[in-house]
Protein backbone atom coordinates (compact mmCIF):
# COMPACT_ATOMS: atom_id res chain seq x y z
CA UNK A 1 0.00 0.00 0.00
CA UNK A 2 1.53 3.53 -1.02
CA UNK A 3 2.39 5.25 2.17
CA UNK A 4 0.77 8.79 3.73
CA UNK A 5 3.25 11.88 2.70
CA UNK A 6 2.98 15.09 4.28
CA UNK A 7 1.51 18.20 2.32
CA UNK A 8 3.19 19.76 0.02
CA UNK A 9 5.50 22.52 0.89
CA UNK A 10 4.97 21.27 4.94
CA UNK A 11 7.63 20.08 6.01
CA UNK A 12 8.33 17.73 9.37
CA UNK A 13 11.63 18.67 11.43
CA UNK A 14 12.68 15.86 12.89
CA UNK A 15 14.79 15.46 15.83
CA UNK A 16 18.52 15.54 14.20
CA UNK A 17 17.45 19.37 13.21
CA UNK A 18 15.51 20.03 16.05
CA UNK A 19 18.58 21.33 18.01
CA UNK A 20 18.90 24.28 15.67
CA UNK A 21 15.59 25.30 16.36
CA UNK A 22 15.49 25.11 20.07
CA UNK A 23 18.62 27.42 20.18
CA UNK A 24 16.98 30.21 18.29
CA UNK A 25 13.41 29.62 20.28
CA UNK A 26 15.75 29.66 23.69
CA UNK A 27 17.93 32.76 22.81
CA UNK A 28 14.92 34.51 21.31
CA UNK A 29 12.61 34.35 25.12
CA UNK A 30 16.16 34.91 26.67
CA UNK A 31 16.69 38.25 24.81
CA UNK A 32 13.13 39.45 24.31
CA UNK A 33 12.15 38.85 27.72
CA UNK A 34 14.81 40.98 28.54
CA UNK A 35 13.50 43.48 26.37
CA UNK A 36 10.19 43.26 28.57
CA UNK A 37 8.60 41.61 26.06
CA UNK A 38 6.06 38.80 27.36
CA UNK A 39 4.82 35.84 25.35
CA UNK A 40 1.12 35.30 23.87
CA UNK A 41 -0.47 32.19 22.21
CA UNK A 42 -3.04 32.63 19.52
CA UNK A 43 -5.40 29.80 17.46
CA UNK A 44 -3.77 29.06 14.03
CA UNK A 45 -7.42 29.67 12.58
CA UNK A 46 -9.22 32.78 12.69
CA UNK A 47 -12.28 34.56 10.90
CA UNK A 48 -10.82 35.18 7.44
CA UNK A 49 -12.36 38.50 7.74
CA UNK A 50 -9.18 39.35 10.10
CA UNK A 51 -7.32 38.92 7.84
CA UNK A 52 -8.78 40.16 4.84
CA UNK A 53 -9.51 43.60 6.77
CA UNK A 54 -6.24 44.11 8.08
CA UNK A 55 -3.71 42.76 5.62
CA UNK A 56 -5.80 44.16 2.54
CA UNK A 57 -8.18 42.95 -0.11
CA UNK A 58 -5.60 43.45 -2.85
CA UNK A 59 -2.44 42.42 -1.20
CA UNK A 60 -0.73 39.13 -2.78
CA UNK A 61 -1.06 37.26 0.85
CA UNK A 62 -4.80 37.60 0.89
CA UNK A 63 -5.42 37.61 -2.74
CA UNK A 64 -3.66 34.51 -3.55
CA UNK A 65 -1.55 33.05 -0.83
CA UNK A 66 -4.39 32.23 2.34
CA UNK A 67 -5.80 28.89 3.11
CA UNK A 68 -9.02 29.42 3.76
CA UNK A 69 -12.05 27.29 3.73
CA UNK A 70 -15.80 27.14 4.92
CA UNK A 71 -16.16 25.42 8.09
CA UNK A 72 -19.03 22.61 8.54
CA UNK A 73 -21.70 25.89 9.90
CA UNK A 74 -20.61 27.91 6.46
CA UNK A 75 -18.28 30.03 8.31
CA UNK A 76 -15.26 31.25 6.39
CA UNK A 77 -12.10 30.64 8.48
CA UNK A 78 -8.37 30.96 7.83
CA UNK A 79 -4.61 29.23 9.00
CA UNK A 80 -3.11 32.33 10.02
CA UNK A 81 -0.50 33.78 7.01
CA UNK A 82 0.85 36.23 9.58
CA UNK A 83 0.62 36.70 13.43
CA UNK A 84 0.16 40.80 13.66
CA UNK A 85 -3.39 40.42 13.56
CA UNK A 86 -4.53 37.51 15.44
CA UNK A 87 -2.38 39.12 18.50
CA UNK A 88 -3.84 42.63 17.83
CA UNK A 89 -7.60 40.89 18.02
CA UNK A 90 -6.26 39.03 20.94
CA UNK A 91 -5.31 42.58 22.46
CA UNK A 92 -8.92 44.16 21.49
CA UNK A 93 -10.93 41.03 22.89
CA UNK A 94 -9.43 40.97 26.28
CA UNK A 95 -9.16 44.22 26.71
CA UNK A 96 -5.72 44.26 27.43
CA UNK A 97 -5.32 47.90 27.35
CA UNK A 98 -6.71 47.91 30.82
CA UNK A 99 -3.16 46.23 32.27
CA UNK A 100 -0.26 48.51 31.89
CA UNK A 101 2.06 45.98 32.05
CA UNK A 102 0.56 44.16 28.66
CA UNK A 103 2.40 46.55 25.51
CA UNK A 104 4.93 44.32 24.24
CA UNK A 105 4.31 40.83 23.11
CA UNK A 106 6.00 38.19 21.21
CA UNK A 107 4.90 34.35 19.66
CA UNK A 108 6.46 31.99 17.56
CA UNK A 109 4.90 29.20 15.94
CA UNK A 110 3.57 28.23 12.46
CA UNK A 111 2.26 30.48 9.28
CA UNK A 112 0.44 29.22 6.26
CA UNK A 113 0.62 30.88 2.86
CA UNK A 114 -0.34 29.14 -0.15
CA UNK A 115 3.18 29.57 -2.38
CA UNK A 116 5.02 27.92 -4.80
CA UNK A 117 7.43 25.78 -2.52
CA UNK A 118 11.25 26.46 -3.08
CA UNK A 119 14.17 26.93 -0.72
CA UNK A 120 13.31 29.17 1.86
CA UNK A 121 9.79 29.61 0.72
CA UNK A 122 7.26 26.98 2.14
CA UNK A 123 3.69 26.58 2.65
CA UNK A 124 4.09 26.39 6.59
CA UNK A 125 6.62 27.76 7.84
CA UNK A 126 7.55 29.60 11.13
CA UNK A 127 7.74 32.80 12.61
CA UNK A 128 9.28 34.74 15.59
CA UNK A 129 7.12 37.38 15.75
CA UNK A 130 7.31 40.91 18.38
CA UNK A 131 4.81 43.33 18.41
CA UNK A 132 4.26 46.71 20.66
CA UNK A 133 1.50 48.68 21.59
CA UNK A 134 0.17 52.56 22.27
CA UNK A 135 4.32 53.79 22.03
CA UNK A 136 4.14 56.53 19.01
CA UNK A 137 8.25 57.93 20.04
CA UNK A 138 10.81 56.76 17.00
CA UNK A 139 13.00 55.63 20.09
CA UNK A 140 10.68 52.21 20.63
CA UNK A 141 10.98 52.14 16.42
CA UNK A 142 14.93 52.20 16.72
CA UNK A 143 14.96 50.21 19.79
CA UNK A 144 12.97 47.25 18.13
CA UNK A 145 15.18 47.18 15.17
CA UNK A 146 18.46 47.32 17.77
CA UNK A 147 16.79 44.56 19.67
CA UNK A 148 16.88 42.37 16.35
CA UNK A 149 20.40 43.15 15.97
CA UNK A 150 21.08 41.86 19.53
CA UNK A 151 18.97 38.86 18.86
CA UNK A 152 20.95 38.09 15.56
CA UNK A 153 24.45 38.76 17.06
CA UNK A 154 23.83 36.34 19.69
CA UNK A 155 23.22 33.53 17.05
CA UNK A 156 26.09 34.30 15.62
CA UNK A 157 24.19 35.29 12.15
CA UNK A 158 26.64 37.69 9.80
CA UNK A 159 25.55 38.84 6.47
CA UNK A 160 22.73 40.63 6.86
CA UNK A 161 21.70 44.27 6.44
CA UNK A 162 18.87 46.07 7.88
CA UNK A 163 16.98 48.07 4.86
CA UNK A 164 14.70 50.92 6.63
CA UNK A 165 12.46 53.06 4.97
CA UNK A 166 8.97 55.06 6.01
CA UNK A 167 5.79 54.31 3.93
CA UNK A 168 4.54 57.86 5.78
CA UNK A 169 0.84 58.16 7.07
CA UNK A 170 -2.48 58.05 5.53
CA UNK A 171 -2.44 61.75 5.12
CA UNK A 172 0.67 61.50 3.16
CA UNK A 173 0.36 59.09 1.13
CA UNK A 174 -2.84 59.79 -0.47
CA UNK A 175 -1.47 62.46 -2.21
CA UNK A 176 1.53 60.09 -3.34
CA UNK A 177 -0.87 57.55 -4.53
CA UNK A 178 -2.17 59.45 -7.31
CA UNK A 179 0.85 60.75 -8.18
CA UNK A 180 2.20 56.85 -8.42
CA UNK A 181 -0.87 55.92 -10.30
CA UNK A 182 -0.59 58.99 -13.15
CA UNK A 183 3.38 57.29 -13.77
CA UNK A 184 2.24 54.18 -14.03
CA UNK A 185 -0.52 54.69 -16.13
CA UNK A 186 1.55 56.44 -18.49
CA UNK A 187 3.81 52.63 -18.63
CA UNK A 188 0.16 51.08 -18.34
CA UNK A 189 1.11 48.91 -21.75
CA UNK A 190 3.97 47.47 -20.48
CA UNK A 191 3.17 46.46 -16.68
CA UNK A 192 1.99 42.56 -16.34
CA UNK A 193 -1.48 41.83 -15.90
CA UNK A 194 -1.13 41.35 -12.38
CA UNK A 195 0.25 45.09 -11.90
CA UNK A 196 -2.59 46.10 -14.88
CA UNK A 197 -4.93 45.57 -12.23
CA UNK A 198 -3.12 46.36 -9.35
CA UNK A 199 -2.03 50.26 -10.44
CA UNK A 200 -6.24 50.94 -10.44
CA UNK A 201 -6.86 48.98 -7.28
CA UNK A 202 -3.45 49.45 -5.19
CA UNK A 203 -1.11 51.22 -6.92
CA UNK A 204 1.58 51.14 -4.35
CA UNK A 205 1.42 46.74 -4.59
CA UNK A 206 2.92 47.11 -7.92
CA UNK A 207 6.65 47.54 -5.43
CA UNK A 208 5.95 43.80 -4.63
CA UNK A 209 5.70 42.31 -8.01
CA UNK A 210 8.55 39.86 -9.14
CA UNK A 211 8.51 40.32 -12.95
CA UNK A 212 11.47 42.11 -14.31
CA UNK A 213 9.76 44.35 -16.69
CA UNK A 214 7.48 45.49 -14.09
CA UNK A 215 10.67 46.18 -11.49
CA UNK A 216 12.67 47.76 -14.15
CA UNK A 217 9.78 50.25 -14.63
CA UNK A 218 9.43 51.17 -11.39
CA UNK A 219 13.01 51.93 -11.07
CA UNK A 220 12.57 55.75 -12.28
CA UNK A 221 8.84 55.49 -10.43
CA UNK A 222 8.62 58.78 -7.77
CA UNK A 223 9.16 57.27 -4.58
CA UNK A 224 7.05 58.02 -1.25
CA UNK A 225 10.23 58.71 0.98
CA UNK A 226 10.21 61.91 -0.94
CA UNK A 227 6.93 62.69 -0.96
CA UNK A 228 5.93 62.50 3.18
CA UNK A 229 4.77 64.56 5.21
CA UNK A 230 7.14 66.93 7.90
CA UNK A 231 5.43 64.77 10.87
CA UNK A 232 6.58 61.28 9.37
CA UNK A 233 9.86 63.12 7.80
CA UNK A 234 10.80 64.37 11.17
CA UNK A 235 9.79 60.68 12.84
CA UNK A 236 12.02 58.99 10.70
CA UNK A 237 14.90 61.10 10.84
CA UNK A 238 14.67 60.69 15.06
CA UNK A 239 14.28 56.85 13.86
CA UNK A 240 17.57 57.00 12.14
CA UNK A 241 19.12 59.47 14.53
CA UNK A 242 18.78 56.87 17.32
CA UNK A 243 19.89 53.70 15.24
CA UNK A 244 23.04 56.04 15.09
CA UNK A 245 23.39 55.98 18.52
CA UNK A 246 22.91 52.69 18.83
CA UNK A 247 25.70 51.76 16.42
CA UNK A 248 22.89 50.00 14.51
CA UNK A 249 24.04 50.15 10.87
CA UNK A 250 21.45 50.49 8.38
CA UNK A 251 20.57 51.18 4.70
CA UNK A 252 17.79 53.54 3.58
CA UNK A 253 16.27 51.36 1.05
CA UNK A 254 12.64 53.82 -0.45
CA UNK A 255 11.50 51.10 -2.76
CA UNK A 256 10.65 48.62 0.47
CA UNK A 257 6.80 48.61 0.69
CA UNK A 258 6.38 45.66 2.36
CA UNK A 259 3.76 43.30 1.38
CA UNK A 260 0.99 44.12 3.82
CA UNK A 261 -1.26 47.35 3.60
CA UNK A 262 -1.57 48.12 7.45
CA UNK A 263 1.56 49.39 7.73
CA UNK A 264 2.73 53.39 8.70
CA UNK A 265 6.18 55.07 9.02
CA UNK A 266 8.71 52.86 9.59
CA UNK A 267 9.19 49.68 7.87
CA UNK A 268 12.29 47.78 7.60
CA UNK A 269 13.63 44.17 6.53
CA UNK A 270 17.13 42.28 7.61
CA UNK A 271 18.06 40.89 3.97
CA UNK A 272 20.73 38.45 2.91
CA UNK A 273 22.14 37.47 -0.50
CA UNK A 274 22.54 33.83 0.30
CA UNK A 275 19.23 32.49 0.08
CA UNK A 276 18.47 32.90 -3.50
CA UNK A 277 15.46 34.69 -4.47
CA UNK A 278 14.90 34.55 -0.64
CA UNK A 279 16.48 37.84 0.22
CA UNK A 280 14.23 38.53 3.12
CA UNK A 281 15.04 36.66 6.65
CA UNK A 282 12.71 39.32 8.53
CA UNK A 283 10.72 42.85 8.89
CA UNK A 284 8.18 44.60 10.52
CA UNK A 285 7.48 47.84 10.63
CA UNK A 286 4.87 50.69 12.36
CA UNK A 287 1.24 50.33 12.12
CA UNK A 288 -0.50 52.70 13.52
CA UNK A 289 -4.30 52.66 12.55
CA UNK A 290 -4.71 48.71 12.59
CA UNK A 291 -5.78 48.60 16.28
CA UNK A 292 -8.77 51.14 15.29
CA UNK A 293 -9.56 49.60 12.10
CA UNK A 294 -10.21 46.58 13.55
CA UNK A 295 -12.60 47.75 16.28
CA UNK A 296 -10.09 48.51 18.95
CA UNK A 297 -8.50 51.63 20.83
CA UNK A 298 -7.28 54.04 19.22
CA UNK A 299 -3.45 52.63 19.87
CA UNK A 300 -0.23 52.69 17.88
CA UNK A 301 1.41 49.15 17.02
CA UNK A 302 4.69 48.59 15.83
CA UNK A 303 6.33 45.17 15.46
CA UNK A 304 8.14 42.50 13.52
CA UNK A 305 8.92 38.83 12.11
CA UNK A 306 11.16 36.56 11.58
CA UNK A 307 11.25 33.50 9.40
CA UNK A 308 12.74 30.76 11.13
CA UNK A 309 13.46 28.38 8.61
CA UNK A 310 15.54 31.13 6.84
CA UNK A 311 17.00 32.17 9.59
CA UNK A 312 17.96 28.27 10.48
CA UNK A 313 19.22 27.69 7.21
CA UNK A 314 21.88 30.84 7.24
CA UNK A 315 22.71 29.69 10.69
CA UNK A 316 23.43 25.94 8.84
CA UNK A 317 25.43 27.68 6.10
CA UNK A 318 28.00 29.29 8.53
CA UNK A 319 28.40 25.77 10.38
CA UNK A 320 27.57 27.57 13.58
CA UNK A 321 27.03 24.36 15.07
CA UNK A 322 24.92 24.83 18.56
CA UNK A 323 26.72 23.40 21.75
CA UNK A 324 25.12 20.79 22.86
CA UNK A 325 25.45 19.85 26.51
CA UNK A 326 27.62 16.17 27.16
CA UNK A 327 25.83 13.36 26.90
CA UNK A 328 27.35 10.63 29.78
CA UNK A 329 26.68 6.75 28.39
CA UNK A 330 26.13 3.78 30.57
CA UNK A 331 27.45 0.98 29.36
CA UNK A 332 26.43 -2.21 31.35
CA UNK A 333 27.75 -5.69 31.64
CA UNK A 334 25.83 -8.02 33.60
CA UNK A 335 22.58 -8.24 35.86
CA UNK A 336 23.42 -6.71 38.69
CA UNK A 337 25.04 -4.00 36.79
CA UNK A 338 22.02 -3.17 34.46
CA UNK A 339 19.87 -2.53 37.93
CA UNK A 340 22.78 -0.29 39.24
CA UNK A 341 22.89 1.23 36.25
CA UNK A 342 19.31 2.12 35.86
CA UNK A 343 19.49 4.01 38.78
CA UNK A 344 22.65 5.59 37.97
CA UNK A 345 20.97 6.84 34.96
CA UNK A 346 17.96 7.85 36.24
CA UNK A 347 19.97 9.59 38.99
CA UNK A 348 22.36 11.47 36.44
CA UNK A 349 19.00 12.89 34.64
CA UNK A 350 17.87 13.80 37.33
CA UNK A 351 20.58 16.51 38.40
CA UNK A 352 20.43 17.64 34.51
CA UNK A 353 22.98 15.48 32.94
CA UNK A 354 21.78 14.09 30.00
CA UNK A 355 22.48 10.37 30.30
CA UNK A 356 21.70 7.11 28.35
CA UNK A 357 22.32 3.07 28.71
CA UNK A 358 22.13 0.13 27.25
CA UNK A 359 19.00 -2.34 28.17
CA UNK A 360 19.59 -4.85 25.94
CA UNK A 361 22.71 -6.64 27.02
CA UNK A 362 24.85 -5.99 24.14
CA UNK A 363 28.21 -6.43 23.72
CA UNK A 364 30.81 -4.02 25.36
CA UNK A 365 31.76 -3.50 22.10
CA UNK A 366 28.70 -2.93 20.19
CA UNK A 367 27.50 -0.96 23.61
CA UNK A 368 30.93 1.28 22.28
CA UNK A 369 29.80 1.97 19.15
CA UNK A 370 26.45 3.41 20.12
CA UNK A 371 27.91 5.46 22.65
CA UNK A 372 30.25 6.85 20.20
CA UNK A 373 27.15 7.53 17.35
CA UNK A 374 25.36 9.03 20.19
CA UNK A 375 28.19 11.65 20.46
CA UNK A 376 28.70 10.81 24.66
CA UNK A 377 31.34 12.36 25.59
CA UNK A 378 32.01 10.02 28.63
CA UNK A 379 30.85 6.60 28.74
CA UNK A 380 30.57 4.77 32.35
CA UNK A 381 31.30 1.18 32.08
CA UNK A 382 29.71 -0.98 34.43
CA UNK A 383 30.34 -4.20 34.95
CA UNK A 384 29.48 -7.29 37.82
CA UNK A 385 33.19 -7.55 38.81
CA UNK A 386 34.09 -3.63 39.05
CA UNK A 387 30.72 -3.38 41.12
CA UNK A 388 32.04 -5.72 43.82
CA UNK A 389 34.83 -3.62 44.10
CA UNK A 390 32.76 -0.48 44.64
CA UNK A 391 33.74 1.36 41.50
CA UNK A 392 33.11 1.81 37.55
CA UNK A 393 35.54 2.69 34.71
CA UNK A 394 34.98 6.30 33.41
CA UNK A 395 35.95 6.63 29.68
CA UNK A 396 36.71 10.08 28.27
CA UNK A 397 35.51 9.16 24.44
CA UNK A 398 37.69 12.22 23.44
CA UNK A 399 41.20 12.13 25.19
CA UNK A 400 40.67 8.37 25.16
CA UNK A 401 41.38 8.62 28.69
CA UNK A 402 40.13 5.56 30.84
CA UNK A 403 40.26 5.61 34.75
CA UNK A 404 38.28 4.02 37.82
CA UNK A 405 35.47 6.28 39.69
CA UNK A 406 34.06 4.89 42.91
CA UNK A 407 30.47 4.01 42.80
CA UNK A 408 29.89 5.58 45.76
CA UNK A 409 29.18 9.34 45.06
CA UNK A 410 29.52 8.73 41.69
CA UNK A 411 26.88 10.85 40.50
CA UNK A 412 28.25 14.46 42.12
CA UNK A 413 31.77 13.30 41.04
CA UNK A 414 30.61 13.16 37.92
CA UNK A 415 29.08 16.37 37.65
CA UNK A 416 32.19 17.84 39.05
CA UNK A 417 34.43 15.92 35.89
CA UNK A 418 31.51 17.98 33.42
CA UNK A 419 31.70 21.13 34.77
CA UNK A 420 35.80 20.74 34.61
CA UNK A 421 35.72 19.34 31.31
CA UNK A 422 38.26 16.73 32.61
CA UNK A 423 38.50 12.83 33.63
CA UNK A 424 41.83 13.12 35.12
CA UNK A 425 39.47 14.33 38.23
CA UNK A 426 38.60 10.90 38.62
CA UNK A 427 41.58 9.15 39.57
CA UNK A 428 41.77 10.54 42.84
P1 LIG B 1 6.32 38.88 5.89
O1 LIG B 1 5.25 38.85 6.90
O2 LIG B 1 5.85 38.48 4.52
O3 LIG B 1 7.14 40.10 5.87
O4 LIG B 1 7.31 37.72 6.32
C1 LIG B 1 8.20 37.85 7.39
C2 LIG B 1 9.25 36.77 7.27
O5 LIG B 1 8.63 35.49 7.30
C3 LIG B 1 10.01 36.78 5.96
O6 LIG B 1 11.06 37.69 6.00
C4 LIG B 1 10.46 35.36 5.85
O7 LIG B 1 11.63 35.14 6.58
C5 LIG B 1 9.32 34.59 6.47
N1 LIG B 1 8.44 34.05 5.43
C6 LIG B 1 7.42 34.66 4.81
N2 LIG B 1 6.82 33.83 3.93
C7 LIG B 1 7.48 32.65 4.00
C8 LIG B 1 7.35 31.40 3.34
N3 LIG B 1 6.39 31.15 2.47
N4 LIG B 1 8.22 30.41 3.67
C9 LIG B 1 9.20 30.63 4.58
N5 LIG B 1 9.36 31.78 5.23
C10 LIG B 1 8.53 32.79 4.95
Amino acid sequence: MESIQAIKGMNDILPDQIHWWQRVENTARSILENFGYREIRTPVLEKTELFSRSIGENTDIVEKEMYTFADRKGEWLTLRPEATASIVRAFIQHNLQADPLARKFYSTGPMFRYERPQKGRYRQFHQLDAEVFGVEDPMLDAELMYMLRVFLEQLGLSGVVLHINSLGCPACRAPYRSLLQTFLLQNRATFCSDCQRRLHVNPLRVFDCKVERCQKIIENAPMLLDSICEDCRDHFAAVRSYLDRLQTDYEINPRMVRGLDYYTRTTFEIITDRLGAQNAVGGGGRYDGLMRDLGGPDLSGIGFAIGMERLILLLQQQRSEPQRSPLVFLAILGDQAKQEGFLITQQLRSHGIEAEMDYARHSLKSQMRRADKLAAHYVVILGDEEMAAGAAQLRDMQSKQQSSIPLDGLVPLLKEIIRNGDATAAKN
